[in-house]
């Protein structure tokens, strides 16, 4: 058996969107898997549409899910000499040839068969012309077999068939002298030894004319694997209607790349019912067998629910450092406040977005805290000035200020004031956070460290009114 050879095919257009990342996720393990070779190629022919910012937005997004590449990235604009030379190839070997019907003429016939109810599609004027318009501006056809049938065995979707007088004389190269894409995927996939094809199901329709085409050329043709959409709650085909499409988006609201990668995987693919999925599991697991062949739909609740799975059992450390990012983005450093690691691990269990756990963190950080004026009114009032006075004053005592030695401190206060801990536990919380929602106050005093907590009570102790 050679060597699985795949490849990840976009067209820097835009920014990386979900039904490309999983078509590039499919590929990454797929190679991985049969330890063959993942190839990233750039497909940027369309000179007019292509662009630098997409391409790094691209690479970008794929760095992010941690899909690297063995080969590439290959630029298809870098290789235009040899598509000129496999075009040349082809005029001399009769297998395309040059048309040299103006847009008028084509527009004109295509009206025709409109008005006359047929498929719209190349009649073939310039297959047998004698007389060529000196200087004229033509652009390169495929000499297309017009009988018989062109059928392929689709890894996912079973055998698909199409009758070739149903198929064009594509057009290979335009009047401008640049390849379509048509051809140049064909002269790609074959140089590069791709064997597998995995890509989206909406180039299905394309597959028969490159089917033609490997041949035409003399190459091997390929396997594929064509992928379902994938369609939005109600059905539709997903587009920013049904909310982020990006990859990149999803980083930007809070989102895991393990998250991000374990739905995409399950959007289409299942084992059993096991939901969660390291990628070293993906990488054993995975296989085109379980890839179901209807489409799969978008759900962002399982998304949201597997984000918060990899939040609550991700590294304190590494969440922490994205934590600094996440905080940056607030405006808010992490320099003269607690280790981000330790933030982490009072909120891990609370937030189900990085971008949450960052709203939430934000007390550990600011200069002041600002008293949400609910919590304020209700919990820093008059009444409170003994549980602040005995708080103070035991809390200073402490040697040691672990979250432990914080919570006998407050037994203290609570034998003293005689108060239950809640009722201690609320006003500080607010003094503390600003807010009545919290971890356990014991814990954020210890991860805030004894400076700015005792700061932070006196200061609501001046406020009580
Ligand atoms: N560049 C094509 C696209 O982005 C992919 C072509 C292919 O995978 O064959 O749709």
């Amino acid at each position: 058996m050679s060597q699985l050879r795949v490849r990840f095919a976009p067209s820097p257009t835009g920014y990386l969107h979900i039904g490309g990342a999983r078509t590039a996720l499919f590929n990454y393990l797929l190679a991985r898997k049969e330890r063959g070779c993942f190839v990233l190629r750039i497909e940027d022919t369309d000179v007019a549409r292509s662009t630098e910012e997409s391409v790094e937005a691209i690479l970008r997004a794929m760095h992010w899910l941690g899909l690297s590449c063995d080969e590439g990235p290959y630029y298809q604009s870098q290789r235009f000499p040899l598509y000129r030379d496999k075009v040349q190839a082809m005029l001399a070997s009769g297998g395309a040839y040059r048309c040299y019907c103006t847009a008028e003429e084509l527009e004109a016939k295509r009206q025709l068969a409109e008005r006359e109810k047929r498929k719209p599609k190349y009649d073939g004027t310039c297959r047998n012309r004698s007389e060529v318009p000196a200087g004229s501006p033509y652009v390169v056809r495929f000499h297309a077999p017009r009988e018989g049938e062109t059928c392929f065995n689709d890894r996912i979707k079973g055998t698909i068939c199409f009758q070739n007088q149903e198929l064009d004389d594509l057009i290979l190269q335009r009047s401008d002298g640049t390849p379509t894409y048509n051809f140049v995927v064909v002269v790609d996939d074959a140089e590069m030894g791709i064997n597998l094809v995995i890509r989206g199901d909406d180039h299905i329709n394309n597959t028969p004319r490159q089917i033609l085409l490997y041949r035409a050329l003399g190459y091997a043709v390929p396997e594929f694997a064509h992928v379902p959409m994938i369609l939005g709650a109600d059905q539709k085909r997903l587009s920013k209607r049904h909310g982020a499409t990006s990859v990149m988006a999803y980083r930007d609201l809070g989102y895991l790349p393990e998250a991000m990668v374990n739905y995409l995987v399950r959007l289409g693919w299942s084992h059993g019912d096991q939901e969660i999925f390291s990628m070293e599991e993906l990488i054993e697991k995975f296989s085109l067998d379980q890839v179901g062949r209807s489409a799969g739909v978008f759900n962002p609740e399982k998304l949201l629910w597997l984000n918060s799975h990899y939040i609550k059992t991700g590294d304190p450390q590494r969440l922490g450092n994205l934590l600094r990012d996440y905080l940056a983005a607030l405006g808010h450093r992490c320099d003269d406040g607690p280790e981000p690691a330790e933030v982490v691990k009072t909120l891990q269990d609370r937030c189900k977005t990085m971008v949450e756990m960052a709203e939430q963190a934000v007390y550990y950080y600011c200069q002041d805290v600002t008293f949400d004026s609910q919590a304020e009114a209700k919990f820093l009032t008059s009444a409170q000035q003994p549980v602040f006075s005995a708080t103070l004053e035991q809390l200073g005592t402490l040697t040691d200020w672990t979250a432990e030695a914080v919570e006998e401190a407050l037994s203290r206060v609570m034998q003293e004031t005689g108060l239950k801990f809640g009722k201690i536990a609320q006003p500080l919380r607010v003094a503390l956070t600003g807010n009545t929602v919290s971890p356990s106050i014991c814990e954020v005093m210890a991860v805030m460290g004894r400076d700015r907590s005792l700061a932070r009570i006196a200061r609501a102790a001046t406020r009580l009114a």
